[in-house]
């Protein structure tokens, strides 16, 4: 099997109403597809990046890395890896580099696993289960009115996730002030009871002072998670607020490859770690991150936020991830890994896959066939694409 062509897509969709997260207005989604087509006419997928722009990471895919690529055997991508990060590591150790990795990574799990005739959670060493526990992102602020406390908005979303099945459900925080969002927290806890697993996210908002506060009413609400409460290069605050936080501490998905998931985990930030598939170095780099996290006991659940291709990759590695401890009783969240399932509207998460992803009362089936166990809708990719493909 060797590499004939490297395709990129870059996919903008619009969304059926703009919302703010902690940090800013959503108005659209978009994703950069990667298609690595071998010499048999075979096609892998993948994803890279997140919320930045994608220009820079399809330089570094069509400039960088893919000339390097084009001839070799996709059915080893870790050595792969190994190979294009050091040959810019000088300056390519975060950032579009490590986006652009993640794509071309995955896309080249995705043949391999199509090579060998099985799906990636086989290759990655086997899979603990077919499905997967998924909790539910949403409960952002209306872009028709982000600085109101609406607890009846609020009550109905967390209606229509338990209506959905869901168990547990992440909501946002930060844009306001605290005692606001607070009050919007304590709706949803009285909305859904006392037995649904709440978590809560920041995207890093606070300050140290401010997060203690935050954390402290958290656990008066009964939260599971505190995600990203302080700024991510602020290390010493991260361990700070764990040290002392009645809630567990979760963060990662603005992190990259394994080095700086040791230094996160090493320096004792985080409860639960969050790589981003697409962002920390793809499917290769989440074996090592998970590595580094299981020897000092932390959690590993993957932060998604992109398109169905995203998703795909990390309904496998979940497969593949063992209990935290591995134990007789499992229980989601409190030792079984969760599937983050973003809830807000994204044609390219609902539409992009012939058989797209789909919630089952609260549970994600993982696909069963070879590689990512998904197929991509040629039509829809085109109707969203706003590039002259590139290929090389
Ligand atoms: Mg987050």
């Amino acid at each position: 099997m060797r590499i004939a062509a490297i395709r990129t897509y870059l996919l903008k969709a619009p969304t059926k109403s703009a919302f703010y997260s902690s940090q800013g207005l959503f108005s659209g989604r978009k994703s950069l597809i990667v298609e690595i087509v071998t010499e048999d006419g075979i096609s892998g997928w993948g994803e890279g990046g997140q919320y930045g722009p994608a220009e820079p990471v399809i330089a570094c895919i069509r400039d960088a890395f893919a000339p390097r690529l084009i001839g070799a055997d996709p059915r080893t991508p870790a050595k792969h890896w190994e190979s294009l990060y050091s040959s810019y590591r000088d300056f390519g150790t975060r950032g579009p580099y490590i986006e652009a990795l993640s794509a071309l990574d995955i896309a080249m799990w995705d043949l391999a696993g199509k090579s060998y005739g099985v799906p990636i959670s086989t290759l990655l060493g086997g899979a603990y289960r077919d499905e997967v526990t998924a909790y539910g992102t949403g409960f952002y602020y209306p872009a028709d009115g982000p600085t109101a406390v609406d607890p009846g908005r609020l009550r109905a979303e967390a209606d229509s996730k338990l209506d959905a099945g869901f168990t547990a459900m992440k909501g946002k925080i930060g844009l306001l002030p605290v005692r606001d969002d607070m009050r919007r927290m304590e709706a949803i806890r009285e909305a859904v009871g006392d037995d649904v697993a709440l978590m809560v996210d920041s995207n890093h908002a606070y300050n140290l002072a401010t997060a203690r506060t935050v954390a402290a009413e958290l656990g008066r609400l009964d939260f599971r998670w505190f995600e990203e409460p302080v700024p991510p290069e602020d290390k010493a605050s991260y361990r700070a607020l764990r040290d002392t936080s009645p809630v567990p501490v979760a963060g990662g998905e603005a992190e990259f490859t394994r080095y700086g998931f040791a230094e996160l985990i090493g320096a004792g930030c985080v409860d639960v770690a969050q790589p981003d598939l697409a962002v920390a170095g793809g499917i290769s780099e989440w074996q090592k991150i998970h590595t580094i996290a299981q020897v000092a006991g932390v959690t590993v659940i993957p932060h998604i936020w992109g398109s169905g291709v995203a998703l795909a990759a990390a309904l496998q590695v979940l497969a593949a991830t063992p209990p935290n401890p591995y134990t007789a009783m499992t229980v989601p969240l409190q030792n079984e890994p969760v599937l983050e399932f973003d809830t807000t509207d994204n044609p390219l998460r609902r539409d992009l896959l012939t058989d797209p992803i789909t919630l089952q009362q609260g549970r994600v089936a993982v696909p069963a066939t070879p590689g990512l166990g998904v197929t991509v809708d040629r039509d829809v990719l085109s109707r969203f694409d706003v590039l002259e493909t590139a290929a090389v």
